[in-house]
C-alpha cells in the first residue's frame, strides 16, 4: 500500500477532505471515495468552532501551542487555493458560571493563566478562538476535487485505503478493535436580536454568530443511539442551554445532527496497519477542526518519510490489537 499510487481515501467529511488537501500539497497522489447516501456524514453538522481552553479549571487543550498556529497557517492558505471564505478567527468569551467559581478561579488565577487567556471581572477571553464553516469547506473542496478527477461518489468495499469513515469506521472489520466512543450531537441554527454578533459565546453550552442575526447554539452529546435522526429532547436541551445564556426572543431555523467519531482515549487514530495495506485518519471527536490539519500535517510529513506522528495519535498505540 505504501508504495502504490494513487492513495485511496475513503470519505470527504472533514478528516478525509482535510488529509486529501494535505496530499495534493505534498504531490502526493490520491483518489477519493465518498457516499453519504450511504453513510451520513457528521461533519456537516458541526459547529465549527476552535478553543484553546478547556474545561472548568481552563486549561489549555492537547497540543495547542502546536495546533493553533498550523491551523491559522493552514485553513487561511486553504481559502486562497480554493477562492472562497470559510474561516473566521473571533473572539470567545467565557462567563464565570457563578459567584463560587469566580472566586475559586480567581484564587488560583496565577497557576491557571496562560497565554491562551485574558481575564476580565465577569469572566475570560479566549484569544485564537474562532470557528469553520465546515458545510462551506466541504461544498468547495467537493467541487475542487471534482474538477481535477479525484472524487467516486460510491461506496468503497475494498480493504487497501486510508479510511476516514468518521464514526462508522467502526462497523469496518479493519479497525472493530480499536476502541471507538462516538457521541451524537445536536444543535440549532436561530435568528435573534439578543446575543452579540462580535464573538462566539461559551456557558455550558455555545452561541456562535453566523451574521445578518443568524446564531448557531450548541450543542448535546448523547450515547444511546447513532441514527442521524434529530430528537425532541435535544430540541429542549437547547432551548435550555440558550436561555443559560441569558437569551428569550428568537426564531428557530433549523435543527441538524452528527455522530462524533470519539476515542475512549480522547486521541486521534492516525497511521497504517502492522502490513502497511491499511490506514486510517480518524478519532478526532469534537475537535476535528483543530486536530485534522496538523494531524494531516504530521502524516503527511511520515509518508514522506520527514517525521513521525504523535506516538499518542499514531495507531501503533493499538498494534497489540490487530490479530496477524
Ligand atoms: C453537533 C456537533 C457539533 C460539533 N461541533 C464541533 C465544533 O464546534 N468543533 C469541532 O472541531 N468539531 C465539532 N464537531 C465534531 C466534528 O464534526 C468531527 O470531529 C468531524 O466532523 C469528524 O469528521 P470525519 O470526517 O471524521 O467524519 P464524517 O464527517 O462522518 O465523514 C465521514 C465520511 O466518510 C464517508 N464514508 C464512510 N464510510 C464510507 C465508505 N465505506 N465508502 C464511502 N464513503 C464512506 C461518509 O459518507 C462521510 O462523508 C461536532 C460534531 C457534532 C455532531
Amino acid at each position: 500500500m505504501k508504495n502504490a499510487s494513487p492513495f485511496i481515501i475513503v470519505g470527504q467529511g472533514l478528516a478525509g477532505t482535510i488529509l486529501a488537501h494535505h496530499f495534493l500539497e505534498a504531490g502526493i497522489p490520491l483518489v477519493i471515495y465518498d457516499s453519504p447516501e450511504t453513510h451520513f456524514t457528521s461533519s456537516k453538522a458541526a459547529g465549527g468552532i476552535f478553543n484553546p481552553v478547556t474545561g472548568r479549571k481552563l486549561e489549555k487543550t492537547w497540543l495547542a501551542e502546536d495546533l493553533f498556529p498550523y491551523l491559522v497557517d493552514f485553513y487561511s492558505r486553504l481559502e486562497a487555493t480554493l477562492g472562497a471564505s470559510f474561516f473566521y478567527p473571533m473572539p470567545l468569551f467565557r462567563p464565570f458560571a457563578n459567584v463560587e467559581i469566580k472566586t475559586w478561579l480567581m484564587d488560583r488565577k496565577e497557576t491557571i493563566d496562560h497565554a491562551f487567556l485574558r481575564w476580565e471581572a465577569e469572566g475570560v477571553w479566549v484569544e485564537q478562538a474562532g470557528w469553520v464553516d465546515v458545510v462551506k469547506l466541504l461544498q468547495v473542496s467537493r467541487l475542487y476535487f471534482i474538477e481535477k478527477g479525484l472524487l467516486k461518489t460510491e461506496t468503497y468495499t475494498g480493504h487497501e485505503a486510508i479510511f476516514c469513515e468518521g464514526f462508522h469506521g467502526q462497523k469496518n472489520p479493519l479497525w472493530a478493535s480499536l476502541p471507538f466512543l462516538p457521541a451524537k450531537g445536536e444543535l440549532m441554527e436561530i435568528q435573534s436580536d439578543e446575543p452579540s454578533e462580535d464573538y462566539i459565546l461559551n456557558k455550558n453550552g455555545f452561541i456562535l454568530p453566523l451574521g445578518g442575526k443568524q446564531f448557531k447554539v450548541g450543542a448535546t452529546y448523547s450515547w444511546k443511539e447513532f441514527t442521524n435522526e434529530i430528537t425532541s429532547e435535544s430540541r429542549e436541551a437547547l432551548e435550555d442551554k440558550l436561555k443559560g445564556m441569558g437569551v428569550e426572543a428568537y426564531e428557530f431555523i433549523s435543527q441538524k445532527t452528527g455522530v462524533r467519531p470519539a476515542t475512549q482515549d480522547r486521541r486521534p487514530f492516525v497511521g497504517f496497519r502492522p502490513d502497511g495495506k491499511a490506514g486510517i485518519f480518524n478519532g478526532f471527536g469534537s475537535k476535528g477542526v483543530s486536530l485534522s490539519p496538523f494531524f494531516a500535517k504530521q502524516w503527511t510529513q511520515e509518508i514522506l518519510g520527514k517525521a513521525e506522528v504523535n506516538s499518542e495519535a499514531s495507531i501503533r498505540r493499538f498494534y497489540h490489537l490487530f490479530s496477524v
